[in-house]
């Protein structure tokens, strides 16, 4: 991935030099990459072109409209999992019929929602889900095709808070009682169930847990068809891991290997759900270093990016690489400092004992890898503005999510009826 480099001195997002967005847009801000979501869309779509998939991206990860635009434009459906997401994936110009909805607490109304757009299909997690989609499909004359999510009870080894394939976890349907799950969905009017989903979790960097899920779903697919349930459509989820501190992940072409030999014979449609896969090296959070704090023991390197921007660091204790936008001089020193947002937590670190230069305050600094499961996530936390969003496209960029004002933050509350509606007070 060559799209964040060093030119002349300065690291780019493709041809635009990060400091020029920084003095336009201010810090922080995320910077994505056309070039490298449609490089990973198009890595992934090429390995699986001997079968017969259709890429649905799970927005989850970055669900900005511009994003959304790019991958719709390349080809890709969506996977979503809220009304607010498949509202989304609509204005974005996603077609219905290359959306699936995922999810294990859909709502009456969200399932209304997606029928009345005409989705592709609904991944099912329940049994009380099964009843209540027929209910809504039949109360809107329609018949609507359903996967039934199958967990079967097999450890993504990855980190706990996202792994979903596990007995324990919450999601899916136990493949034990799959078919049951099936036989009573093929009785219920308003439901086809012809596709069977698994998703075992995220950041797989391991190809194994794969290959086991894949296996058993190609095992239950033979022995529903053996019971009259034609099953022609398999979601096979996401979770294909990227590396975010040089670790070895599987590549496209070694996890499409492994799709067409675990149900690559089975004549069925394929659907897949990458996320993280697509958008997270195409980006990077763009912050300005506040103060170096010295305190004798440490090296505390004070940055304008905060927890509320990137929770990944402390909801999962996630590494992310972290380079100066002033290119280091070859032979430049390097010394160990704790990158620190201004927050009051001591969970807004960054990382901690990263190897940087001597850099001063002013500095500008990069969170790599940060295009996935970032800006979605970011909060208001400590009253901070949601932090903005830029598109790079070759030698041009879009503010594609200006920075929240002071005002629009104020103006989202009310005073309760009994309170002076003066915004303020006299004294
Ligand atoms: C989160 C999720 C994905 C995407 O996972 P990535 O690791 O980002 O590829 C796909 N499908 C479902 C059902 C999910 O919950």
């Amino acid at each position: 991935m060559t799209a964040f480099t060093y030119k002349n001195g300065e690291l780019h997002a493709e041809d635009v030099a990060l400091s020029a967005i920084a003095a336009d847009v201010g810090t922080p801000v995320y910077v994505y990459s056309v070039a490298a979501m449609t490089e990973a869309y198009q890595r992934f779509v090429e390995a699986l072109a001997g079968q017969r998939a259709q890429v649905c991206y799970a927005m989850k990860a970055n669900s900005n409209l511009a994003v959304l635009r790019t991958f719709a434009d390349l080809g890709a459906g969506a996977d979503v999992v809220s009304d607010g997401e498949l509202a989304r994936a609509l204005a974005a110009g996603i077609p219905a019929k290359r959306i699936v909805y995922s999810g294990v607490g859909k709502t009456r109304e969200e399932m209304a929602a997606g029928i009345e757009a005409g989705i592709l299909q609904f991944n099912v997690e329940s049994r009380p889900e099964l009843t209540a989609l027929s209910d809504i499909a039949v109360s809107k004359n329609a018949t609507v095709e359903i996967a039934i999510r199958i967990n079967p009870d097999v450890d993504a080894a990855t980190h706990n808070k996202i792994s979903t394939g596990r007995k324990e976890d919450k999601f899916g349907i136990d493949i034990a009682r799959a078919g049951e799950a099936f036989a009573q969905a093929s009785t219920l009017p308003g439901l086809n169930p012809v596709s069977i989903a698994v998703h075992i979790g995220s950041q797989l960097t391991d190809i194994a847990p794969f290959r086991s899920a894949f296996g058993h779903v190609a095992e239950l697919t033979r022995q529903l068809r053996a019971d009259g349930v034609a099953i022609s459509r398999l979601d096979l989820g996401g979770g294909l891991g990227i590396a975010y501190a040089g670790e070895r992940v599987p590549t496209p072409a070694e996890y499409a290997a492994m799709v067409a030999e675990t149900v690559g014979d089975l004549d069925c449609d394929l659907i897949f759900e990458p996320g993280r896969y697509l958008t997270g090296h195409a980006g990077v959070l763009l912050t300005r270093i506040i103060f170096i704090k010295d305190t004798g023991e440490r090296r505390f390197v004070i940055v304008d990016a905060a927890m509320n921007d990137l929770m990944r660091p402390a909801l999962y204790g996630a590494n992310h690489s972290i380079e100066q936008v002033r290119e280091p001089a070859p032979n430049a020193a390097l010394g160990e400092a704790d990158i620190v947002g201004p927050v009051c937590e001591t969970g807004d670190t960054f990382a901690t004992a990263h190897a940087l230069t001597d850099l001063p305050a002013g500095e500008l600094v990069v969170i790599r890898d940060t295009g996935a499961y970032g800006a979605v996530m970011s909060s208001g936390y400590n009253s901070r503005p949601l932090v903005p969003e830029v598109l790079v496209n070759g030698g041009d960029y879009a503010l594609v999510r200006p920075r929240e004002t002071l005002e629009q933050q104020l103006d989202r509350e009310r005073f309760a009826g009994w309170q002076s509606p003066e915004r303020t007070s006299q004294s």
